[in-house]
């Protein structure tokens, strides 16, 4: 991807199609504002994590290159939209992946969710910006439905390996 984001200000990004909202150069400045709005606001505070995995899996280049990264963002996209919030797995997660365990990278979608970054940017309203952002999340990961089988079956077993993480796995 460029870094040239002037030569292509208000173009879709070739990602994930998001149409930069007005006053940003491309989807590259959108996400600097969410992740900087994402540490302030406490509207999007508790939904951090599943911001950065919604992106990153719609933006698997760079962000979801290796198949350790892309573990993590399946998963944390999961555990968001089917169990809530919970920090318990993903941080087995990061201490399974930190074994450098032997992973086969699933396939990435050509298709990676119709709603993306720009349908969240200009909202202000923090119940609006929860319930968007839970939208996105959503759309994102049916969008990866092929990988939906192999990322439930890595938090059951982490979840069983982990003694209770305080999640049910239905
Ligand atoms: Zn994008």
């Amino acid at each position: 991807m460029s870094n040239d984001a002037t030569s292509n200000a208000g173009a879709p990004c070739p990602s994930c199609g998001a149409v930069p909202a007005a006053r940003f150069a491309d989807c590259q400045a959108m996400w600097d504002q969410l992740l900087a709005e994402s540490f302030s606001n406490f509207a999007y505070a508790r939904l951090h994590r599943a911001i950065v995995d919604a992106y990153s899996l719609q933006h698997p280049d760079p962000y979801c290159k290796s198949a350790k990264s892309y573990a993590a963002h399946l998963t944390g996209i999961c555990c968001a939209v089917e169990h809530g919030d919970t920090p318990e797995v993903n941080a087995a997660m990061q201490r399974w992946l930190s074994t450098n365990p032997e992973l086969d990278k699933p396939d990435v979608p050509v298709t990676r969710g119709r709603l993306t970054i720009a349908s969240v940017i200009e909202l202000r309203v923090p119940s609006e910006i929860t319930a968007a952002l839970e939208v996105w999340f959503e759309d994102v990961w049916r969008a990866y439905e092929a990988q939906h089988g192999v990322t439930r079956e890595w938090i059951q077993r982490l979840s069983a390996a982990d003694g209770g993480t305080g999640m049910t796995t239905a």
